[in-house]
């Protein structure tokens, strides 16, 4: 909203200047009139929209051109006042006033004009008839009116109408001409329409009529209210209501009805509910609201965010395939000014078989969004209206910033969910392949990536003890003597070199031996292409001999050339390794030998859980016979039964625990 209001009369000598301003402030007709007042402020509390309004009064005897000019420029609505009793001060409007106007102001900031016909108390016909036909000539007079300081008529108003052509100008709406609203006024309320259409059938329902009218002023429709809105459409349109509900062109035609009776207030307030600015642009203030970010931190998305990208998909997966076909992503868009996402996101998260964004990589795209770049985070959540729909004070509500990294090591836990892994590698040793398997491709699928088309970073979830992460992975692009701080930070590093060139291992240490020496980030050494027969490296120790002296797990097999998708595990170590750096998880064999792998298995086997369900059942039935020496024998629906049945359970539990606390240990 605007910070205040200036409101310039002009017109020629005698016709009522000073004695309308005087008029309005002591509400009587001044007797004696100076030439000029000095600027008045009027309080905001006092005017009807609630904002400060300074009043400008001119003199042609006490002031100068250039200070009229001046006053011109700083104005944001000017009163032509003429008498309606006086042709001349008529003609001066449009053969001198207007002109003048026009040549002292920006030809971008269209300034409102008013015209004022004051001492109406002197004449018996109206002015209008000569009025009107000015008004069609220039569309930047907002409007007319006639009025008297001597009876005070119309005074209030004429003030009202000032500061309401400033606030809720017609201008950006409207073209009189047509009698239509602009192009860009269409295009901002169609936004709003698929925003507030929380179903994406094309129809407002009562639920969502309801929910719009709530967020735009506060209160909801009365039932009889929406039913007579909705009448009205009906009776002068033939598509504006659908199933019982209003239609895009309903919707449309609801507001230039507004406009058309003076009411774009209303249009106003919803289109600056939404975002809008005066010249129709969403507000930068909306778009990109402060979120302190301090060094050391990320950014992610909270579970409320979360909820809110899933109603969206919902609403645009028409065909329930969980994924978005590109006319439902264009559509998903469309609230978009352009189109977000380019061909390399089918390329970055998971898609399915078609090529086409899965639910899961459409979340994970958002995630990879609010972790690289929050600011654009929060602009497309603006687009999408999350504030709005979710209920939010702005878009900064949806993001978590995480604790400091340094934080999460001195207490050896964190909670992010995110964790990044950038890959290091000489060129064509298989990073790509490394990145593309972990959304499912192999080689055959990656064969078929345009060039232009592949992207440098993967994103999907695995899964830590049972809890959902994300893993991003990024390809370092193998220039040595450019690898920027950026490239350095990171939660995990994997060196990647392919086992069938004898020169690619080299690359590898020298990065290690360089950057990682010394660093707390752990490293993950990949053996990729493992299909092709191996061959020895051309460097001074084997890289299984150099992971042993640097403390690092064996080299780790990987080949993304399968008939099915590419193996897992390995971006399940890379996300532990992330989210435990201090853990010795030494072991990274799967060798099915080692203490480590026995348990891993152990935890996973059959065995296990049929020991567990039978040591459910026996602890179970003990627990029954022991209450059951106290309690009577009722059935089993009884609350005695799930008495009996939740202590049994508890006591699993608890006793699961300690199992899985010794295992643990083992390990
Ligand atoms: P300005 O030069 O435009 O500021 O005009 P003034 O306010 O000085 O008014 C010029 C003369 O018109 C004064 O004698 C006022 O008393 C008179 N006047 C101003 N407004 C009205 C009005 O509404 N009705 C009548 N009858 N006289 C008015
Ligand atoms: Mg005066």
């Amino acid at each position: 909203m605007r910070k205040d209001v200036r409101i310039l009369l002009v017109g020629e000598p005698k016709v009522g200047k000073t004695s309308l301003i005087m008029s309005l402030v002591s509400e009587e007709f001044p007797a004696v009139v100076p030439y000029r007042v000095e600027e008045i402020t009027i309080p905001a509390d006092v005017t009807p929209e609630r904002v400060p309004t300074h009043i400008v009064d001119y003199s042609e005897a006490e002031q100068t051109d250039e200070q009229l000019f001046q006053e011109i420029s700083k104005a944001n609505v000017i009163c032509i006042v003429y008498a309606v009793n006086n042709k001349t001060s008529i003609e001066k409007v449009t053969n001198h006033w207007i002109p003048l106007i026009t040549e002292n102001t920006d030809k971008d900031s269209r300034v409102p004009l008013i015209l004022v016909g004051n001492k109406s108390d002197l004449v018996e016909h109206s002015s209008m008839e000569t009025i009107l036909p000015i008004m069609n000539q220039y569309s930047e007079i907002e409007t007319c009116v006639e009025c008297s300081a001597k009876n005070l008529k119309n005074i209030s108003e004429l003030f009202y109408y000032a500061q309401k052509a400033v606030l809720h100008p017609t201008g950006p709406l409207y073209c009189p001409e047509k009698k239509d609203m602009k192009p860009l006024c269409v295009k901002a309320l169609t936004r709003i329409f698929k925003v507030s259409d929380l179903d994406n059938d094309g129809i407002l329902n009562d639920n969502e009529l309801n929910f719009f009218q709530r967020a735009c002023f506060n209160s909801p429709l009365e039932p009889q209210a929406l039913e007579d809105v909705k009448n009205v459409v009906r009776k002068n349109l033939i598509d504006g209501v659908h199933y019982n509900g209003l239609t895009l062109k309903g919707f449309l035609f609801l507001h230039t009805l507004f406009i058309q009776r003076g009411r774009h207030e209303t249009t106003w307030t919803v289109l600056r509910r939404f975002g809008y600015d005066d010249d129709l642009e969403l507000n930068q203030d909306y778009l990109f609201p402060p979120l302190k970010i301090t060094p050391d931190c990320t950014t992610e998305l909270n579970h409320n965010a979360y909820l809110f990208l899933q109603s969206i998909f919902d609403k645009h997966d028409k065909d329930r395939d969980c994924a978005l076909s590109p006319d439902e992503l264009r559509d998903l868009f469309d609230v978009f000014p352009y189109m977000p996402w380019g061909p390399d996101v089918n390329n970055t998260v998971c898609t399915n078989d078609q090529g086409w964004i899965t639910y899961q990589g459409y979340l994970s795209q958002w995630t990879l969004t609010t972790y690289l770049d929050v600011q654009r985070c929060l602009e497309y959540l603006g687009y999408l209206g999350y504030s709005i729909i979710a209920e939010q004070e702005s878009q900064a509500a949806g993001i978590t910033v995480t604790r400091a990294k340094k934080i999460d090591l001195q207490k050896k836990q964190t909670q992010r969910n995110v964790f990044r892994c950038n890959v290091f590698g000489d060129m064509a040793s298989g990073k790509s392949g490394f990145l593309q398997a972990f959304l499912g491709k192999n080689l055959e699928r990656q064969k078929i990536i345009k060039e232009e088309h592949r992207s440098y970073y993967a994103i999907s979830t695995t899964y830590v003890y049972g809890q959902e992460k994300y893993l991003l992975l990024h390809e370092v692009f193998p220039d040595f003597d450019y690898l920027t701080d950026a490239d350095m930070a990171c939660d995990i590093v994997c060196l990647v070199y392919d086992v069938s060139n004898p020169y690619s291992f080299e690359y590898c240490a020298k990065v290690f031996k360089q950057y990682f020496t010394d660093s707390k980030t752990p490293c993950m050494m990949i053996a990729a292409k493992s299909d092709l027969p191996e061959v020895k490296q051309m460097y001074g120790c084997s890289p299984l001999e150099f992971c042993r002296r640097h403390k690092m797990p064996p080299p780790q097999s990987f080949t993304c050339n399968s008939a099915a998708e590419p193996n897992r595990e390995i971006y399940t170590k890379l996300t532990t390794m992330a989210m435990y750096p201090h853990a010795r998880l030494r072991c990274m064999c799967t060798c099915n030998r080692c203490t480590f792998c026995l348990c891993q298995n152990l935890l996973n086997s059959e065995l296990l859980q049929t020991v567990r369900t039978k040591l459910y059942a026996v602890v179970l039935r003990s627990f029954a016979s022991l209450l059951n020496r106290h309690i009577i024998q009722e059935d089993l629906t009884s609350s005695s039964f799930w008495l009996r049945a939740s202590v049994g359970a508890t006591v699993f539990a608890v006793l699961g625990f300690v199992v899985y606390r010794v295992l643990l240990k083992i390990r």
